[in-house]
């Protein structure tokens, strides 16, 4: 028995019973169509979209419920059990583009987006990573000129999670030339626009329901309208947001790294060798033992930020501990899950084999782990000595 989760009430409790409905009703029959088609339909977006779970932090006026974040930590938790492929492109989608469009765009930006993006017609992506800047953001090399009226921008994003599908992609592009590199703007680069191309649909290790593509800009023109927030402050708008996105990753890191223990704990009680459930043995004992201990000190520390965010309380110093802590225990258990499994949790019509080949990215992505350790020992007056 796990400690109960005091942070939810009875209102989010009846939301997650209809989130899990949905899981269990549009994901979970059709995954292995979905892995093959290496996307997640449209279909899906649209019906999560009419169910109410894409808008959760949109005001009403656009088509969304303006909830509180505990609502997107429950639609992402239910996801993370059919994988994390699904909520990740949900916490792209709901959790990192979202503020964006919500708190950096004017009236008829919003009017123009919104609705779109609460019905999942219009799926969003961010693109910032490029080819030769990911880590190092201020190194990115995409631009946007000015001509006129206009902005042409050229350049290429690489990594980007819906890529292949969005209709919108918030682009962060390079507008000035300054010593520290902080002359960079979000422009919102939209399905359809000459000069905007899709590269390949990226061919990765695991996660194969989720589109990760390359995105190229050829002299692509946009006027004022597709500016996201202040020129010259798209690098601080970035760091603004970054909390939600590594929160949203804890979150769905730990949900599916619980699941994959459930799912274990089973197979350990029917699965017998010299006689006995596997999971009688001492070691199997002792190892779920401190499994279960992990997910569950994670999961507290994880409610206590969902709870901080809520009340808009969550540091990015505690957001980085969050991320790069429940990425580890999620690959450790992960990892020990397969282990309990044998030779069939290396088998792809395990659960846990895929589980373990989409948790490996949770370490690199949204931050790499070591990143976050960068931002926690700073914030301890860790910085380096410049001589
Ligand atoms: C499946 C997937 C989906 C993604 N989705 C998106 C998306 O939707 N949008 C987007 O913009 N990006 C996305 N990314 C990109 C992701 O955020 C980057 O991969 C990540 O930030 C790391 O950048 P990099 O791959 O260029 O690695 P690098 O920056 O080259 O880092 C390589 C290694 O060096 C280490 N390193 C770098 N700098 C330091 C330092 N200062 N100190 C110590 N170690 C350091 C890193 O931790 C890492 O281990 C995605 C990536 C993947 C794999």
């Amino acid at each position: 028995m796990s400690l109960p989760r005091t942070l939810f009430d009875d209102d989010h409790k009846l939301f997650r019973e209809s989130a899990a409905a949905f899981v269990d009703r549009e994901i979970l029959p059709r995954r292995e169509e979905i892995r093959e088609a290496r996307r997640i339909p449209a279909d899906v977006w649209t019906t999560a979209g009419d169910a109410g779970f894409l808008g959760v932090a949109i005001p009403e006026q656009y088509g969304g419920s303006d909830v509180d974040f505990r609502y997107n930590a429950i639609f992402n938790e239910e996801l993370s059990r059919a994988g994390i492929a699904y909520s990740s492109s949900y916490t792209i989608h709901a959790d990192v583009c979202a503020p964006y469009l919500t708190n950096r765009t004017t009236e008829e930006q919003k009017q123009r987006w919104l609705p779109r993006f609460c019905s999942g017609e219009m799926i969003t992506a961010i693109g910032m990573t490029e080819p030769e800047a990911g880590s190092d953001l201020q190194g990115l090399k995409t631009n946007a000129k000015r001509d006129g009226d206009e902005w042409v921008i050229n350049g290429s994003k690489t990594f980007i999670t819906n890529g292949a599908h969005a209709g919108l992609v918030i682009v962060a592009a390079r507008t000035a030339t300054d010593p520290k590199g902080r002359g960079i703007s979000l422009f919102a680069v939209e399905e359809g626009m000459e000069g905007f191309q899709r590269g390949r649909k990226l061919h990765k290790v695991g996660q194969h329901e989720a589109d990760t593509a390359e995105l190229f800009f050829e002299n692509v023109r946009v006027t004022d309208d597709q500016l996201i927030g202040e020129v010259d402050r798209g690098f601080h708008h970035m760091m603004e947001h970054l909390a939600q996105e590594r929160l949203g990753s804890s979150i769905s890191n730990i949900s599916n790294a619980k699941h994959i223990l459930a799912v274990t704990l089973d197979y350990i009680k029917s699965r017998k060798a010299f006689g006995r459930p596997i999971g009688t043995f001492q070691n199997s004992r002792f190892l779920m033992a401190d499994l279960q201990t992990r997910v569950d000190v994670t999961q507290a520390f994880v409610d206590q930020c969902i709870a901080a965010h809520a009340e808009h309380l969550l540091t990015a110093v505690d957001a980085a501990k969050a991320k790069w802590w429940s990425a580890e225990v999620q690959n450790v258990v992960i990892d020990a899950c397969v282990q309990l499994h044998g030779g069939y949790g290396y088998m792809e019509e395990y659960e846990v084999a895929h589980a373990w080949m989409d948790a490996r990215v949770t370490k690199i992505w949204a931050g790499s782990n070591e990143i976050m350790k960068e931002i926690i020992g700073r914030d301890m007056g860790l910085g380096e000595v410049r001589g």
